[in-house]
């Protein structure tokens, strides 16, 4: 379970941010993430209400998920495919020589400040 720890490091990210701006409070957080990334959303949200409790800016912050789907590229027919339908087999060619090309992401898209 690292969603703590991503957690953690999200918030102090946007403490750093908030700080250099005079935000006093922030009421929501805009999180892109991957469909394939390691990280859980519901563990995620868990984690997040839990820890904005012992923060400052953070007390009422709401966390929004985006989630993106994941995209795999076949190197030997240059097609797309979906990830998690397919995994790492080209459903085009049945090659195995492919590579994610997007899916993993974990970004802070938006802060909402009051
Ligand atoms: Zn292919």
């Amino acid at each position: 379970m690292h969603e703590l720890g991503v957690v953690f490091s999200v918030i102090k990210q946007i403490e750093g941010v908030s700080a250099e701006n005079a935000v006093e409070k922030v009421h929501k957080v805009v999180l892109e993430l991957g469909e394939v990334s390691t990280v859980i959303p519901d563990y995620l949200t868990d984690c997040w209400k839990w820890a904005v409790k012992r923060t400052q800016i953070l007390q009422e912050a709401e966390l929004e998920i985006v989630q993106i789907p994941a995209v795999t590229f076949c190197e030997d027919c240059k097609k797309e495919y979906p990830t998690v339908e397919f995994g790492r087999t080209c459903p085009y060619c049945h090659s195995e020589n492919t590579y994610l090309l997007r899916g993993n992401e974990f970004i802070i898209k938006e802060i909402e400040v009051e």
